[in-house]
């Protein structure tokens, strides 16, 4: 997702590579879960950094595009008419537009204003985290987990000399407001107790935390002209680290419908498959956390006995290595099923069924140059033309396109070797449109999906 918004600058060298989760119960390693192997869907390794780090890039990506963050701008206020949204800023300033996306995290004012409730419950009381330096006996490419009855403690390497964030659950005899050198001074005596490393081998912390973990969904993702996006729409247990990428895949779902209704490429209607397509994606990973949380935790007998008879022992075997892997990396997600993808007709070959997100792979532009699928798409949706296509063919498939979508937002490629097969039409999000359609049936879909007539194309801008 990075990459095609053009924000992954230069996170992978400074990333620090992860290729296995070690687990140790009760003082033995239990499993061994290799991470980082080259599979269908996924073929970039295994990498950890801050999510500071990936934010920076993105402000940064923000910034090149002409943006800018507006800190300390709080919105106090908004109410929506026909028209577009009021904003009230805290600093007493009003602005009008016509769409606002609530990105503002799980205590969401956009939600609130919205009138869209936010059930859920609490599954753990307290949890501390720490950014700490110190020297275990793991190594650096290895993610460490202990497990001991109801006691659990996972240590993750951080680009840095000796960076590790420790994250544990707080026992029970714990005071309430802990400050940070006691949070470090916890963690460091649980580290001890569980790896047998001497709490002298935390040196020091760089931050510290403590929070709370709520499983929560909004009803709505949409409220008329405002949109929750992030933690604003749905939040849950931090194991797995699904949170912030499930979050962007929202804005990445969101960003392409807004933009074709922004510029009268579609009517509003689109948006509605925004909550379609998210929703269950968001509340399948809701259900996985809260799943793996429980189990990782062990609360009950059974949940024990399960997690160190079946669970723990399971994750040494491949077939779950990688299924593990593909569905922590969300490649795997398909809209298959949404609405976007049940009005588009498939031939029946193999490859990508609409919906299903499209492997980044080498292609040609129009010109004979090189170039890869993904680097082509973000703000652009690419024609995906077998390399047998001939130029009159390819010329009227663009044509059916650009006039649906505008001038500028489609790029025609030739899958190279005919590794499709079939046209397809790729979505900014990587996500299979449509495949393997007559022009004419193109032309239907688009104008299905966008809401428009389907003897009248737009006039492409
Ligand atoms: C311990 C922990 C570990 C995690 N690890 C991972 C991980 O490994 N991988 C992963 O993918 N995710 C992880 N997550 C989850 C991830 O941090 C969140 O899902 C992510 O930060 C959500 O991003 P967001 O932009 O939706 O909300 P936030 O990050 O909460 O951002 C909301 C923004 O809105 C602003 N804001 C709030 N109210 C207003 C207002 N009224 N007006 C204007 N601005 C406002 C806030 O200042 C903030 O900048 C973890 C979370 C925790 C707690």
């Amino acid at each position: 997702m990075l990459d095609r918004a053009g924000a992954l600058g230069d996170l992978e060298q400074r990333a620090n590579p992860i290729r296995r989760v070690v687990v140790d119960h009760g003082g033995r390693q239990a499993a061994h879960l290799r991470l980082g192997q080259t599979t269908k869907l996924v073929t970039r390794p295994g990498l950890l950094i801050s999510q500071a780090e990936i934010e920076g890039s993105l402000r940064r990506r923000l910034g090149e595009l002409g943006g800018a963050v507006e800190w300390s701008r709080e919105v106090l206020h908004a109410s929506q008419d026909a028209d577009g949204v009021r904003v009230q800023l805290t600093d007493g300033r009003t602005a009008r537009c016509h769409w606002m996306v609530g990105c503002d995290g799980a205590h969401s004012r956009v939600r609130n204003v919205a009138g869209i409730g936010f059930p859920g419950v609490q599954i753990i009381d307290r949890f501390l985290l720490a950014d700490v330096v110190a020297e275990l006996p793991v190594p650096r490419d290895a993610a460490a987990v202990w497990l001991h009855g109801t006691e659990m403690m996972g240590a993750f390497p951080l680009p840095g000399n000796d960076l590790w964030r420790l994250m544990a659950p707080v026992t029970d005899a714990a005071p309430c407001d802990l400050s940070s050198s006691q949070v470090l001074d916890l963690l460091a005596r649980q580290l001890h107790e569980r790896s047998g490393c001497p709490v002298s081998a935390v040196r020091g912390a760089q931050w510290t935390s403590t929070f709370r973990i709520h499983r929560r969904l909004a009803h709505r993702f949409r409220q008329g002209r405002m949109l929750l996006a992030g933690d604003a729409a749905h939040i849950h247990s931090p194991f797995g680290g699904q949170g912030m990428n499930t979050g962007i895949g929202d804005a990445e779902n969101l960003a392409w419908k807004l933009a074709l209704v922004v510029y009268d490429h579609a009517d509003p209607a689109l948006l509605d498959s925004y909550e379609a397509e998210r929703r269950p994606i968001a509340t399948e990973v809701l259900q996985s956390t809260s799943a793996l949380t429980a189990m990782a935790l062990g609360d009950t007998r059974l949940a024990r006995t399960l997690r160190d008879h079946v669970f723990v022992p399971s994750l040494n075997l491949s077939i779950v290595q990688r299924l593990v892997w593909e569905s922590a990396s969300q490649l795997k997600i398909s809209y298959r099923t949404g609405p976007l993808a049940r009005t588009s007709r498939w031939s029946l070959r193999s490859g990508p069924r609409p919906g299903d997100r499209v492997p980044d792979q080498p292609c040609l532009r129009r010109n004979g140059s090189l170039t890869r699928l993904h680097a082509e798409l973000g703000a652009r949706w690419a024609l995906l033309i077998p390399s047998t296509a001939s130029a009159q063919q390819t010329q009227t498939y663009s044509d059916r396109a650009r006039d649906r979508l505008g001038a500028g937002t489609v790029t025609v490629l030739k899958s190279q070797a005919g590794r499709l097969g079939q046209v397809m039409l790729v979505r900014p999000d990587a996500h299979a449109g449509s495949c393997g359609l007559s022009p004419t049936s193109l032309d239907a879909w688009l104008a299905g999906i966008l809401g428009r007539d389907s003897t009248t194309a737009t006039v492409g801008s």
